[in-house]
């Protein structure tokens, strides 16, 4: 699989972290607009009580794309703090403008914009501009299109339809995007993905896409016990090729997944991916420092093949196959380093699939390890993702690893990780394959025998109840 590498490369930056949000500062109210062409986007932003000094965009790539400012019928001065209000009075509005189609250009860096006709997709951090210093900053955004455009973003909705910022909304990546695109909301694993189809249609059809979607989804609330969040945003960009290549997590004030899939891409190249899954397994884990990728990638590596059996994508004894393909190519992998050391430097290595399947190696011990007791790494992942919401992350990994060993009542995680992440040989699994009865038949497959432990091995795949039978 050629694509696999820079395609993980381009994951683990996608897998960043938060900033802490506290609360407090005012409720800026902004309102969006754009034109039938596509053309303009025109911001307003209005502030109760005084304005702040100064408005910047998030990413500072956004001062090229400004047009005009104005507040009051007179232009705003913009000057190296950035749009200078400090003249305005109280309950002060303004008005600002950016060219559309330069902002959908700076948005995309590797040129996908130009596949997704006629579609705009821009990055917030570039056209929503605020004060300059955000954290703790919560704010609505209504949005004003023409009737036959939509809007595609990931923040909540309230009663009044406005989107509702949090802080999470200024300090970390989203998508908003507007156009003329297909959106459908799926049900899955008791949420909903909420799906924009830009560009040209997916050859594989609108069924075989929704099927591919809400397995991934379902597979996921299968561990979780339900999606992640009760809504996610889910973006295909539809790309010259077959197949999906390339997938991203977004937390920047709400959930969002975002999809590089191939127009030609058959009904079989879909059920076949493992990105889906692999990225909405994402949005259910706690934003971790990245150092610890070994955690965050290990983990839902391993859980991507779980989900895709329980969904039924896979046999169990296919899973275990993927599952076995990945150790090798992990094992074969890598720079000689610690795994903890592997997984530090792995930007600068590339030591991707050493890190990767390393933490999955680890995950399957320490699930084998817990199911052991009668506990399931399923119960802890499902006590980490308390931790997906709140304010505190970036997470250390040794810190999550602790706190589920004092919520299980013994020490299991944090020793494991601690004798792992020391070693420099890949993490051994031949003393876990015997246990479960998993024999290896070549590189890619392995055969399910009799053993002690194989209760264990097939209930790690079962789909267990639905979770969209279970109000969340
Ligand atoms: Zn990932």
């Amino acid at each position: 699989m050629i694509r696999l590498l820079p395609l993980v490369a381009l994951l683990s930056l996608a897998c960043g972290a938060s900033r802490p949000a506290a609360p407090g500062a005012g409720l800026p109210s902004y309102r969006a607009r754009t034109d039938p062409g596509l053309r303009t986007l025109s911001v307003r932003a209005c502030f109760e009580g005084a304005p702040p000094d100064f408005l910047v965009p998030g990413l500072r790539a956004g001062r090229d794309l400004l047009d005009t400012a104005v507040a009051d019928g007179r232009p705003v001065p913009l000057g190296a703090d950035g749009l200078d209000l400090r003249d305005l009075p109280a309950g002060t509005c303004v008005d600002y403008t950016v060219d559309l189609r330069a902002l959908s250009a700076a948005s995309e860096s590797r040129g996908v914009g130009l596949y997704l006709s006629p579609t705009r997709v821009t990055r917030p951090g570039l056209w929503l501009w605020r004060p300059a210093d955000a954290s703790g900053l919560h704010a609505r955004l209504r949005f004003e299109v023409p009737a036959d455009l939509r809007v595609s973003h990931p923040w909540p909705v309230d009663a009044e339809g406005a989107a509702r910022l949090n802080p999470d909304a200024f300090a970390n990546r989203s998508r908003v995007v507007f156009g003329r695109f297909p959106a459908r909301s799926l049900p899955a694993g008791g949420g909903w993905l909420d799906v924009a189809v830009l560009g040209d249609d997916i050859a594989a059809g609108d069924a075989a896409v929704d099927a591919w979607l809400t397995a991934a989804g379902d597979g996921v609330a299968r561990v979780y016990g339900g999606l992640p969040a009760p809504r996610v945003q889910v973006l295909l960009m539809v790309v010259p090729g077959a197949g999906v290549h390339f997938g991203t997590t977004m937390r920047g004030g709400g959930p969002g997944v975002m999809l590089l899939v191939g127009q030609a891409s058959s009904p079989a190249d879909l059920a076949d991916d493992w990105t889906a899954s692999h990225e909405l397994f994402h949005l259910g884990m706690p934003p971790v420092q990245s150092v610890d990728a070994w955690f965050f990638e290990g983990f839902t590596t391993y859980y991507t093949y779980v989900a895709m059996a329980r969904a039924g994508t896979l046999t169990p004894r296919q899973a275990w196959g993927r599952l076995h393909d990945g150790f090798r190519r992990g094992r074969g992998a890598g720079t000689g380093r610690t795994l903890a050391d592997e997984s530090a430097s792995m930007q600068r290595t590339g030591a991707y699939w050493r890190v990767y399947w390393g933490g999955a190696a680890m995950a399957l011990r320490a699930d084998v390890a817990l199911r052991r007791r009668g506990r399931s790494l399923d119960e802890v992942m499902r006590f980490w993702q308390r931790w997906s919401q709140q304010p505190g992350a970036p997470w250390k990994a040794e810190a999550l690893l602790r706190r589920a060993d004092r919520h299980l009542g013994a020490a299991v995680l944090e020793p494991l990780a601690d004798a792992l992440l020391a070693e420099s040989d890949f993490p051994a699994v031949q003393p876990t394959y015997e246990a479960l009865g998993l024999k290896a038949q070549g590189p890619r497959a392995v055969r399910l025998q009799p053993a002690p432990a194989a209760g264990l091995r097939d209930a790690i795949m079962d789909a267990g109840s639905d979770p969209s039978a279970a109000p969340r």
